[in-house]
């Protein structure tokens, strides 16, 4: 039965209920965390994410900054404004679903997480070097990740000791082979310089993946932002998907 996999939602409601909408009935949800921060909905969209079926939710970088689990100190001036705001922000509620996200989990012959199996909440798989050192931190035959906002599918070689990055196509379903480290991109703030939201749908039984693409209402997003008095940078970045 297929998996919804979603990552990276930051507080975009309405990115989120396009993808919800656009993959339609699913057996489960996969979220590979960060679901605030940057973006004028975090309690929505924890409400959201939290209604879902048979749901896994990891914690991202974003929600332990949220938690106040972190030194927001080395932070820019707008990152740390963004903080701030969602502290205040959230609900007692929100902040309980928050604090009790794990880092890590395997399903399967998959291992979720939100950064990289070396360092679940913090690390970027940016490139195959990092990739590579990565594949000695998981047992499973694939695990997914989140965090650079950008859909990759890193395929460990073998020999010689080597990784291939490949960056799939949209609307395509692609079958994956052991061992592969898979990102699907990030629902509420995509940095690939395509500005529709991103996800997957992985089907466990075959392996496959369909990586898709959703239109959703930037604009009105993007007001929200401005209204909630967040930085003007977290508004204009989503109109080009950076
Ligand atoms: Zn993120």
């Amino acid at each position: 039965m297929p998996v919804m996999v979603i990552s990276d939602i930051h507080a975009n409601l309405t990115a989120l209920d396009a993808v919800l909408e656009d993959a339609g009935p699913v057996d489960a949800v996969w979220c590979l965390g960060d679901l605030v921060g940057y973006g004028p909905d975090p309690n929505e969209c924890i409400a959201r994410v939290r209604g879902l079926r048979n749901l896994i939710c990891l914690v991202g970088n974003h929600d332990a900054a949220a938690l106040g689990e972190i030194d927001v100190e080395t932070f820019n001036t707008e990152a740390k404004l963004s903080v701030k705001w969602m502290q205040t922000e959230l609900t007692a509620e929100s902040m309980a679903f928050l604090r009790d996200l794990p880092e890590r989990i395997v399903v399967g012959q998959v291992t979720l997480t939100h950064g990289s199996p070396r360092n679940p909440v913090w690390e970027y798989i940016l490139d195959t070097r990092v990739a590579r050192y990565n594949f000695s931190h998981f047992d499973t035959d694939f695990c997914f990740v989140g965090h650079t906002h950008l859909p990759v599918v890193y395929t460990d070689a073998h020999s010689p000791a080597s990784v291939h990055l490949a960056i799939p196509k949209s609307e395509t379903r692609i079958q994956l082979t052991p061992r592969a480290i898979i990102n699907p991109g990030s629902v509420g703030q995509p940095r690939d310089r395509d500005p529709r939201a991103s996800y997957a749908i992985f089907d466990p039984e075959t392996n496959t993946w369909s990586y898709r693409r959703v239109n959703y209402d930037v604009a009105q997003v993007q007001k929200r932002i401005l209204a909630a008095g967040l930085p003007a940078r977290h508004a204009i970045r989503l109109a080009e998907g950076w």
